[in-house]
């Protein structure tokens, strides 16, 4: 697969599809009482992600995208099996869980296979210039960071990036100039595009550089909701 590099640049992969999947939500419910999903902020619990084979939706029909985010639960990436099987099913796992997707009816959507990432093990964040202000869950202590505004002021922390990873999930799915130019891109998947994000040594929003150390000096500042 050519040489690896340190690279100055990655793509955060973004679907230009309006459509979305939601989780249905008697089965979001059911995550809930079991202790499954945090009643705070949706994210899933550690002790159940393997748990996890299937995921319910709403929806009735398959949308017509590539890569999706279910609403209602955090930490999981939609990818159509073309692009799925394009990535490298291997290099999926390594990240995190592959789960069916299913309807209300329990019939499984063929398409499309969801990928669950384990956010309090992930830690690694896309990064912004002016950052909401960060604050963590009350209840599960999970970390919230959201980069701001416009994309284009996004960038990566080098020290979270190896050298051989072709992709990685850093709240948003982010790969490599390789794995952008020369697999994705040529696939040609018209509602599916790439943003250039900087790699860079330190962060540039007054927040330590480990997603841990801020979720400390969240809860040192009183910023628990
Ligand atoms: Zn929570």
């Amino acid at each position: 697969m050519g040489t690896h590099k340190i690279h100055d640049y990655v793509y955060r992969l973004v679907s230009k599809s309006q459509e979305g999947f939601r989780i249905l939500p008697m089965y979001q419910q059911q995550m809930i009482s079991r202790g499954a999903l945090c009643n705070v902020c949706n994210s899933i619990s550690s002790d159940h992600f393997e748990q996890i084979s299937n995921v319910y939706l709403e929806n009735t029909s398959e949308p017509e995208t590539y890569l999706g985010v279910i609403g209602g639960i955090l930490g999981n990436f939609v990818f159509h099996r073309k692009l799925l099987g394009a990535i490298g099913v291997d290099k999926l796992q390594k990240l995190g869980r592959i789960v069916t997707v299913c309807d209300e009816a329990g019939k499984i959507l063929p398409s499309f296979l969801c990928l669950l990432i384990n956010e309090r093990t992930n830690l690694s964040l896309t990064r912004g210039t002016v950052p909401n202000q960060p604050s963590v869950c009350k209840m599960c202590g999970r970390l919230r960071y959201w980069p701001g505004w416009p994309p284009e002021t996004w960038y990566i922390l080098r020290r979270d990036w190896t050298s051989d990873a072709d992709i990685a999930f850093m709240r948003f799915p982010i790969c490599s100039p390789h794995m952008w130019e020369l697999v994705i891109r040529p696939l040609g998947l018209e509602a599916l595009d790439a943003t250039r994000l900087s790699v860079v040594d330190a962060a540039r929003d007054g927040w330590p550089d480990n997603a841990e150390a801020i979720a400390k000096e969240c809860v040192s500042r009183g910023l628990v909701s």
